[in-house]
């Protein structure tokens, strides 16, 4: 699917069934992409969704030194993330605060928040109830949520994404960086209820890398990314 809007975050039963977001009206709140509900990867594992993401793997270094590609189901893309009636868009890698943040591959800095001012924890209480109101995470309350980032672009319309930042390098926007450079720290910064991790995220135009996934092809897709 295409967005952060209302349509990508509204798969988030775990059952599968796909809830329609309320479509925005003059009284509801202001809608932040008005982009329709075309999938550019098919739901399913078809032979197209599957030629798009076989062309990404082995391209990716593990984006934290030494550790390991997660597993668990709650860690990775597609996961419900009840709390915002949203779900998860990455790949989540636990680690000790302060943990130095690698670029996974070589590209071009579309990101950095070097000046980041994190929200308040009644900013956050508010922009989550209104998202469970809304029945979907709105992509502004999302991207607080990630916190302090840097994304990279590596062409093709492949962006990663590190996000929950303690700390950023003094990186500059369209500086290239060679992979495995540091770009950061992992702490909890936007989602300090998550506890210390790189949210690690993958965009593949403007889906998630593994949307359309589930179960053991979604864990061997995220493994195989890795060199
Ligand atoms: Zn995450």
């Amino acid at each position: 699917m295409i967005l952060l809007g209302a349509v990508a975050v509204t798969l988030s039963d775990a059952a599968g069934i796909r809830k329609l977001a309320p479509a925005a009206g003059p009284t509801s709140m202001p809608y932040y992409t008005a982009i329709p509900a075309i999938a550019t990867i098919p739901p399913d594992v078809g032979e197209r969704g599957a030629r798009t993401y076989a062309r990404l793997w082995g391209q990716f270094f593990v984006p934290l030194e030494g550790a390991d590609v997660p597993e668990d189901p709650a860690l990775m893309p597609g996961a419900p993330r009840d709390y915002r009636a949203g779900i998860h868009e990455g790949i989540d890698f636990p680690a000790p605060p302060g943990t130095a943040v690698l670029a996974a591959a070589t590209g071009r800095v579309v990101r950095v928040d070097l000046s980041f001012l994190d929200w308040t924890r009644e900013q956050q209480e508010i922009a989550l109830y209104e998202a469970l109101t809304l029945g979907y995470t709105p992509a502004a309350t999302l991207d607080r949520i990630r916190g302090r980032q840097v994304w990279i672009d590596h062409g093709n319309g492949v962006v990663t994404r590190y996000a929950h930042l303690s700390a950023v390098e003094r990186l500059s926007v369209g500086q290239l960086v060679e992979a495995r450079t540091p770009i950061g720290a992992v702490g909890s910064s936007g989602y300090p209820q998550g506890g210390p991790h790189l949210h690690f995220e993958l965009r593949v135009g403007e889906d998630y890398y593994g949307d359309g996934l589930s179960g053991d092809a979604l864990v061997r897709a995220v493994s195989r990314l890795f060199r």
